[in-house]
């Protein structure tokens, strides 16, 4: 493999810091899934603080988390309402049939939103030859749609509605700390509105593993039947936990110089001829290549060569993620080396 010395492919792609592995070697643990564990107690209890919400579970990924939720809110032939841009909708390996037997009804919508007309009609008759809408899933931020962050009053217009109308809703929270950050509220401000949300450590948090799912109790019981059904039950996970709590006390506030990175990052590339840039609104730029003349294949190729990676969404669309491991100094050598790639140089 190349060295990639600038990866703005992903979030994904940090690795944990010295002092995160330090007090991941120190962890006290236990028996995670017989609730022995202390440093997942610990973990749960805040989470808990943090969502707004009565009870919490520790899992492996948030694809997990997303699946058992889907699985305890729906019965099969039910209805999953969601962006079509929406991670669960299309990157969860179609886990939403072949787990829990639902039916995926994808709505549109501009940046990975959708409004309180949409979800209405979106929203089965309730005849016996409709399945029946059971959940709605909003994603916070909404990661191929541009990062975006849904609004704080948009939310909530959608979420009476869904509750008017006896759904179920679940907060995909894969990022929900940087929309916390990037829209200056607490994160439960968002997630408390939720029956279930789910927020991911591996991300921007900058954790090897981990994410949690939180509800009200009745909901986090259920779950424990599918997280024990999926293999998703633990041992001593308190190493794991315990990096996710280095995550929140060191790697919350430092999501605003991600912010300020990829805003850095999209004026820079905006100077570049033929890039044009789709609003930034919290650590991810996209770009579209079509005026440029290469395809997004080719310059992640160019920019490969000379350490610098991107993640190419299709012949015209390139996106690019800051996190930690990409300080201010890289995101400059970046525009650099994606505006040279661009003139073909
Ligand atoms: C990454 C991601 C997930 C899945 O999380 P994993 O921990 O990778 O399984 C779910 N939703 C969104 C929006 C994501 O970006």
């Amino acid at each position: 493999m190349r060295p990639v010395r600038i990866d703005l492919y992903s979030d994904t792609k940090t690795r944990p810091s010295a002092a995160m592995r330090r007090v991941i070697a120190e962890a006290e643990v236990g028996d995670e899934q017989a609730h022995e564990d202390p440093s997942v107690a610990r973990l749960i209890e805040r989470c808990c603080a943090l969502l707004g919400h009565e009870a919490a579970m520790f899992l492996p990924s948030g694809t997990m988390a997303n699946e058992i939720a889907i699985a305890i809110h729906c019965r099969p032939g039910e209805e999953v309402i969601t962006h079509v841009s929406g991670h669960t909708y299309g990157s969860e390996s179609g886990a939403p049939a072949a787990i829990a037997g639902v039916m995926m009804r994808p709505v549109s919508g501009p940046r990975g939103q959708f409004d309180v007309e949409t979800l209405k009609s979106a929203i089965r008759p309730m005849t016996r030859h409709s399945p029946r809408s059971r959940l709605v899933i909003l994603e916070q931020t909404a990661n191929l749609a541009g990062g975006s962050v849904w609004p704080v009053d948009r939310m909530a217009a959608v979420v009476a509605l869904a509750r008017e109308r006896g759904l179920a809703l679940h907060l995909d929270g894969a990022r929900l700390m940087n929309a916390a950050v990037a829209a200056g509220v607490p994160a439960r401000t968002f997630a408390a509105q939720f029956d279930t949300v789910m927020l991911d450590f591996t991300k921007g948090l900058g954790a090897p593993l981990g994410a949690v799912l939180a509800g009200r109790k009745a909901a986090i019981d259920d779950a424990w039947v599918w997280k024990q059904r999926l293999g998703g039950s633990m041992r001593q996970a308190g190493m794991m936990a315990a990096g996710c709590l280095y995550a929140l006390d060191h790697n919350v506030e430092r999501l605003a110089e991600d912010h300020d990175n990829a805003r850095r990052l999209a004026a820079g590339l905006a100077q570049v001829r033929g890039i044009v840039v789709e609003p930034v609104e919290s650590n991810m730029v996209f770009i579209d290549l079509s005026a440029t003349g290469v395809t997004a294949g080719q310059l992640n190729e160019r920019m490969m060569a000379k350490g610098c990676r991107g993640s190419v969404m299709d012949d015209k669309r390139m996106r690019l993620v800051t996190h930690l491991d990409v300080p201010r100094a890289l995101i400059d050598e970046a525009i650099q080396i994606i505006g040279a790639a661009v003139r073909g140089a």
